[in-house]
């Protein structure tokens, strides 16, 4: 069974999220997604609104799709009491020149841990977009990330398969000349690589950011064509994102 991971701030979680994964459901037949709001994302500044009020837009979001679910992969404390988990903390903490603050949720840590839950027919794909990919040879261990999964990058227009390879870690990109007949290519199709399979998938256009959401939110600005109306009316109800400025 082909399985998606979605992670994401989801600061709120809103219809570019849902666009992206509906998408790549349709297209790698993706029987379940997991939509993984971070606990403290490494990668990113830190979040607004509460973990706990970022989960429950999730699952609010994803309430009507039967193969869109919530997870708790990342919660705080999750899995503090366990002596497995409890030894990965004591090996982080050995970790001098990791950079990432005390509590990051590494996504490495989070597919290896989804992974045990699986079955071994079972492919993992990581769903993740463009302006995220970019960043990933600053993540933790991308190599073994790769090696673990496939990825789906949602691709925006003006990019191409040559963008999705110059991200690569070094260790992983490939020549220049391999990959300059892409240059000029659609926003589509597969770069495969020893040890890398990526999949760039076209069509999921919504200019649409957490941040503007935030941002329209501060100002009390009517937020029903970017979010699911039950996520605008929690962030309504709750009075999230209302003191910023
Ligand atoms: P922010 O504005 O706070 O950075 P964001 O929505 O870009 O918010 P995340 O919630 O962390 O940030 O995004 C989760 C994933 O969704 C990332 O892989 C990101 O690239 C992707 N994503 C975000 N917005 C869109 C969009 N409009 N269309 C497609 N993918 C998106």
């Amino acid at each position: 069974m082909n399985i998606g991971l979605f992670g994401g701030t989801f600061d709120p979680m809103h219809r570019g999220h849902l666009a992206l994964a509906e998408a790549a459901r349709a297209r790698y037949e993706l029987k379940l997604i997991y939509f993984v709001p971070a606990n403290i994302s490494p990668h990113k500044q830190q979040p607004v609104a509460s973990y706990m009020h970022r989960y429950a837009m999730v699952v609010l979001a994803t309430a009507a799709e039967k193969s869109f679910i919530p997870s708790l992969l990342e919660a705080p404390g999750e899995d503090a009491s366990s002596a497995e988990a409890l030894s990965e903390r004591l090996k982080r903490k050995a970790q001098k020149e990791s950079k990432s603050p005390a509590g990051a949720s590494y996504s490495i840590d989070t597919v290896h841990k989804f992974k045990k839950t699986l079955r071994k027919s079972d492919k993992l794909f990581f769903l993740i977009g463009i302006d995220a990919f970019r960043e990933i040879a600053k993540w933790h261990e991308p190599q073994a990330l790769f090696r673990e999964c496939e990825f789906i990058v949602a691709s925006r227009p003006g990019y191409s398969l040559a963008d999705v390879a110059d991200a690569l870690p070094e260790t992983l990109r490939p020549a220049d000349a391999v990959t300059h007949p892409f240059r000029k290519q659609a926003a589509t199709g597969d770069l495969v690589l020893p040890g890398v399979t990526i999949h760039l998938l076209e069509g999921v256009h919504q200019n649409i950011s957490a941040t503007s959401i935030r941002e329209a939110a501060s100002k009390g600005k009517p937020l029903g064509k970017f979010l699911d109306p039950a996520v605008a009316e929690y962030i309504r109800k709750m009075g999230l994102y209302r003191d910023r400025h």
